[in-house]
């Protein structure tokens, strides 16, 4: 990683996942001063995925993290400067930008916001208090602990199903709980599920609490259409039921949609000039590694142009 060194730069990018880190390597590469800032990782969530097939390039698929790694070392050839720390606003000053951080405060000319989204909570009971102890977010961080042990996923859509996938090479039994009676998955992930033994589905259910004191022990359930209440016995529950965006420190500073990603043009342009958006966080992204990268770069394109004009 690259302190920071200076308090002024060209471009500042927040967020350090292929939007951002596409976005350090076009402005570095064009010559403008540039700093990425990011909260944790470099790599962002797909630092989280085990294999990454669908990354063109990579014929035999690569980590996720390696490959944030990668695009990060590849930025910071040209010239990107990195720091870790949590934004905490934006504060505009004529044309100037003002980006306030947990570590400092930084003053550009552009900013790129990449800052991507996070797993939703169900908030239930027990959620809370038996996270890390059974209650996880990340198959490919914690599957490994649940080896012969009956696991539960709960939601249906592509991050639940490449979750069960994973887990099934871990646990006894993987229960997929899921709160209607078809999936949102893709076909491929949703034929590659029913085909594999390990993997049952409890359908129309919802969970209602986890239970357990040291670890997690049981999960009660409430089946929607017969009114059911049940439980289920299980070592650890992967809570998969999408993902809110990261937005918070730009309330009352951009105009955010009802579920909180930023609206954009296709240059990546926000209603704000100077202010552009990449990746996850812009509302209606098909949310892939290429297609934020693709974003990364269309943002840092019209973000030397803003600053050349
Ligand atoms: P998603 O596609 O929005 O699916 C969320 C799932 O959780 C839905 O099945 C939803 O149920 C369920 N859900 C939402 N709130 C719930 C609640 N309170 N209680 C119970 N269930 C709840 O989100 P995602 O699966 O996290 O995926 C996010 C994005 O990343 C998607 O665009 C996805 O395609 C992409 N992704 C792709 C891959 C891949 O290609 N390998 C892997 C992971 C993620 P309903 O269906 O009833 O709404």
């Amino acid at each position: 990683m690259t302190e920071k060194t200076k308090q002024e730069y060209q471009v500042i990018i927040i967020g350090g996942g292929p939007a951002g880190l596409t976005a350090g390597l076009y402005t570095s590469r064009a010559r403008l001063s540039s700093l990425l800032i990011e909260r944790g990782l470099v790599g962002g969530q797909i630092a989280d995925a085990e294999l990454v097939e669908n990354y063109p390039g990579f014929a035999q698929g690569i980590s996720g993290l390696e490959l944030g790694q990668l695009m990060h070392q590849q930025a910071t050839k040209y010239g990107l400067n990195t720091v870790i720390a949590e934004v905490t606003g934006i504060e505009l000053k004529g044309e100037e930008k003002v980006v306030k951080t947990t570590k400092s405060d930084f003053t550009t000319k552009a900013v790129i916001i990449a800052s991507g989204s996070e797993r939703r909570k169900l908030g239930i009971p027990g959620e809370e208090n038996l996270t890390g102890r059974g209650v996880s977010y990340c198959a490919t961080c914690d599957a490994p602990f649940f080896k012969d042990k009956p696991v539960a996923v709960v939601g249906g859509g592509n991050a639940a199903i490449t979750e069960a996938l994973y887990l099934a090479k871990f646990a006894s039994r993987v229960i997929v709980i899921h709160r209607r009676d078809q999936l949102r998955a893709s076909r491929i992930l949703e034929e590659r599920a029913l085909a594999e033994p390990k993997i049952e589905f409890q359908w129309n259910s919802v969970v209602e609490g986890i239970e357990g004191e040291e670890m997690v022990k049981r999960l009660s359930l409430h089946q929607v259409t017969t009114g059911k209440k049940s439980t289920l016995d299980v070592a650890g529950v992967f809570i998969a039921i999408g993902l809110k965006p990261n937005t918070d420190f730009l309330k009352g500073v951009l105009p955010l949609d009802e579920a909180g990603y930023i609206i954009t043009n296709d240059k990546m342009e926000t209603e704000l000039p100077g202010i552009f958006a990449a990746g996850d966080i812009r509302q209606n992204s098909p949310r892939q590694a290429i297609t934020a990268a693709g974003d990364g770069a269309t943002a840092a394109i019209f973000a030397e142009k803003f600053i050349s004009q």
